[in-house]
């Protein structure tokens, strides 16, 4: 997956005659102050002077787009999102205070009462409350669809539905929607297509060169990569990024710029990390599989992911999350089983975040997934034996000790 003599199968990875993308990863969106510092400036600053009450006016007239007030502008805000925007190939990035303010400003921007909007059913939790709680209160629908079924995502469309959001690969069973297709039939219809390519990040899949209109991340997650800071980006056309740009400005959910000087950071050394991760998460799953108390591995990069092919022609990578099922012992339920192995492990973090340095170890069924009704977590296949890890980039040999820990005590 990661030779490079697949790259121009994948979607978005064809770049010969562009500059690359662990050059855009480098050096796009380099600014330089007038002392001439090698590394981006981080001009934690809320307010810009300026030189007379003319400029001022011009400033806040906008005939001059210099910087005013860090809500809106900051040029290591801005910094983050050029580079951003350059990896995902976009046109313009809109930085935002967290992965959930970034979905918010674009339903603030682009939607409104009355509009219809179709997702998949294998949501991360909050997004899924975002939208069924808060967006519907302000009359906005949200209707849920299995994330695979393409048929089911044709027959939710009405002619008031203006948006389809996903995730993919899906947490934490990892499953897929082919973006392509998903695209075709919401511009058959005239409706947008934003996917939250968190897990992929753009080193590993670009949604918009598959025909998505919209990127969100929360950078919170690998785009940092060290679990430091909350951030989040939308990333898209020009048009649709001015209405997102007039929410965050007007309302306020702005990326910090010492958040931002920490991404651009982490972007640099995204695509070694992805790869990283990536090979990590395929050593670990096809360890796990071979175990004898593993009753199921979901990792897109297995042979026996029932997507593995779509896997491997829309990513350049399977990503660093994995999940699988311990088996119970007779008289115990699953449950009881994943919380010992959880609870044997010495080196993973039993923590829910992920996209860090660090492995993550976490019981989907009474953490992220445990405000699920039962019936609700069977549609979800989230069951009591599974247990999710984000793999990090510790030694693997210690990793799969740990794992031996785990079933050890399970
Ligand atoms: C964490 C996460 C979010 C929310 O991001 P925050 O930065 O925590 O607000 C959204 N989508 C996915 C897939 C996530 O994993």
């Amino acid at each position: 997956m990661t030779d490079a003599e697949q790259l121009p199968g994948v979607p978005g990875f064809d770049q010969s005659g562009d500059t690359g993308f662990d050059t855009l990863a480098v050096r796009a969106g380099n600014i330089r102050s007038e002392h001439g510092e090698h590394s981006e400036v981080m001009f934690l600053t809320s307010s810009f002077v300026f030189r007379s009450a003319a400029e001022a006016a011009a400033r806040f007239g906008g005939t001059d787009k210099g910087n005013v007030y860090s809500r809106f502008t900051n040029p290591t805000v801005r910094a983050f999102e050029e580079r951003l925007a350059a990896l995902e190939g976009g046109e313009r990035a809109v930085a935002t205070s967290s992965g959930m303010a970034a979905i918010l400003a674009m339903v603030l921007g682009l939607l409104k009462a009355g509009d219809e909007v179709v997702t998949s059913q294998s949501l991360f939790g909050t997004t899924n409350v975002l939208f069924d709680k808060y967006a519907r209160k302000f009359g906005i629908v949200t209707r849920f669809v299995p994330l695979a079924d393409l048929s089911a995502w044709r027959e939710a469309i009405t002619p008031a539905t203006r948006l389809f959001f996903l995730e993919t690969p899906s947490n934490p069973l990892g499953e897929l929607v082919d973006i392509a297709a998903l695209a075709e039939l919401a511009h058959a219809h005239d409706i947008l297509l934003a996917v939250d390519n968190c897990f992929c990040t753009p080193a590993l899949q670009r949604p918009l060169a598959m025909g998505a209109d919209l990127v969100i991340h929360s950078a919170t997650k690998y785009l940092d990569g060290q679990g430091r800071c909350l951030g989040g980006a939308v990333v898209g056309r020009d048009k649709l990024m001015e209405e997102i740009f007039g929410v965050v400005r007007t309302c306020g959910p702005s990326l910090s710029p010492f958040n931002a000087w920490v991404f651009l950071k982490g972007l640099e050394t995204l695509r070694l990390r992805m790869d990283a991760h990536s090979r990590q998460a395929l050593a670990l799953a096809q360890w796990l599989e071979a175990q004898p108390q593993v009753a199921a591995v979901h990792y897109p990069g297995l042979q026996s992911h029932p997507q593995h092919a779509l896997a491997t022609r829309q990513q350049r990578g399977y990503g660093g999350v994995l999940s699988f099922e311990v088996k119970a012992r007779p008289g115990e339920t699953g449950r009881e089983a994943a919380w010992r192995f959880i609870d044997a492990t010495e080196v993973m973090s039993i923590t829910a975040n992920l996209g860090d340095a660090k492995t993550t170890i976490t019981h989907p069924g009474s953490t992220t997934h445990g405000r699920l009704s039962p019936e609700a977590k069977a549609a979800a296949r989230i069951s009591d034996g599974l247990i999710r890890i984000a793999v990090g980039l510790e030694d693997i040999d210690d990793l799969i000790a740990d794992c031996s820990r785990g079933f050890a005590a399970c």
